[in-house]
């Protein structure tokens, strides 16, 4: 690995404190699109499109330079088609083997590096997803890059910033590799809009190489709930229940009444109380719903890591001095198993 490849200009200051030698976009628009372009990694998962990896693309927009889009999977072109509906995108390069199916790292790695070489991009860009988290240091390791992580903001095409410490600071960081490997934020970039683009879709390179990992099976959890990751209201339940008959009896009533997809703390997940999927936090799922409402949840650093950028949150908590208080919009202080069937009462009949 290069650890000279890249360098931390702030870190431990929030607001960010800002290097006055940064450099800032000072080429032509024209002049960037010669010397740019990103590769921009879609997901895909049983032929369908992962509108969730489209952050990548808006980022890969923002760098200024051309952004191409990489898709693989087995029968990949219904998908490469979706995927050349994406706005904004130029090229889709389109990898059709089963093998690429379920993102193994150990496979799909080779795979980018050999369509990155062909196709001489300077930013390969992902989604913070558990693929881009699995596949992407892997990447950067074959292409002896540092990689930038779970980025939230592009400065310019080589500074970018990012949340360290659970987000109680941020970190701009400058990179000088020749190609930079980037996980984006999913809640810091919005999805592409899928609609008008026109792209043409291309064949990428397959190395078919001998591979020593294959996929066995997969366990998922499935809901018929709103997606947590991308809900515009979520509503969380923590160790203030006591109990998963009371987490199911008082916050899926709740979430139901609002339409909201179900989260959970650390401490509620621990406990039993929720499935480990629904966990919001440093440690689970980053969210930023419209919506967020946290119930009998203390406002821990490591829970508030994961959904203070929602865009209202409320909280119900017994004991006022809750640190939740400090982040909420909207706070009731009280019993929650006396206010929470109360509230989803009225809102059912409103
Ligand atoms: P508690 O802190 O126990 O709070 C329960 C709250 O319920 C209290 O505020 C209490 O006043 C209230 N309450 C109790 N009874 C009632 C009632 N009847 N009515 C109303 N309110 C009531 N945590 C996460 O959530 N997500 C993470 O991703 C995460 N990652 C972590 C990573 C690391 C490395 C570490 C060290 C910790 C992590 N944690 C994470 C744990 C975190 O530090 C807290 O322990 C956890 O968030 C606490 O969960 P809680 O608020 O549900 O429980």
């Amino acid at each position: 690995m290069n650890s000279a490849g890249r360098r931390v200009f702030s870190a431990l200051a929030r607001p960010t404190l800002r290097n006055a030698t940064t450099p800032s976009f000072t080429r032509s628009p024209a002049a960037l699109r010669r010397l740019l372009s990103a590769l921009a990694i879609l997901e895909q998962r049983d032929g369908k499109l992962n509108t969730g990896s489209l952050s990548a693309v808006s980022a890969a927009q923002k760098l200024g330079g051309s952004v191409h889009g990489f898709i693989a999977g087995s029968n990949i072109k219904p998908v490469a088609e979706e995927a050349a509906k994406v706005e904004g995108v130029e090229k889709i390069v389109a990898v059709d083997n089963g093998a690429y199916d379920k993102g193994l790292p150990e496979n799909f790695a080779p795979l980018l590096v050999e369509n990155i070489k062909k196709g001489g991009y300077t930013h390969v860009v992902a989604g913070n997803t558990a693929f881009g988290k699995n596949v992407m240091p892997r990447l950067a390791a074959l292409l002896d890059s540092q990689q930038i992580s779970d980025i939230t903001a592009i400065e310019d095409d080589k500074t970018f910033v990012r949340p360290i410490y659970a987000g109680n600071a941020i970190a701009t960081v400058e990179s000088s590799d020749a190609i930079k490997v980037i996980t984006v934020r999913g809640t810091a970039f919005p999805a592409a809009a899928v609609g008008s683009g026109s792209a043409a879709v291309e064949d990428g390179v397959d190395p078919k190489a001998d591979s020593a990992t294959e996929w066995v099976s997969e366990d998922l959890a499935k809901s018929d709930r709103p997606d947590l990751s991308t809900a515009s209201r979520v509503v969380s339940g923590g160790r203030g229940l006591k109990s998963k008959e009371d987490f199911d009896r008082i916050i899926y009533p709740l979430a139901d009444s609002l339409g909201a997809a179900v989260g959970a703390s650390r401490a509620a997940v621990d406990s039993g109380y929720a499935d480990n999927s629904l966990q919001v936090g440093q440690t689970g799922k980053v969210v930023a719903p419209q919506l967020y409402m946290a119930v009998g949840i203390s406002g821990a650093i490591q829970h508030l890591a994961g959904m203070k950028d929602s865009k209202v949150i409320s909280a119900i908590n017994k004991d006022a001095d809750a640190p939740i208080f400090q982040v909420a919009d909207v706070g009731l202080v009280g019993d929650l198993f006396e206010k929470v069937p109360e509230l989803t009462e009225k809102l059912k009949k409103a």
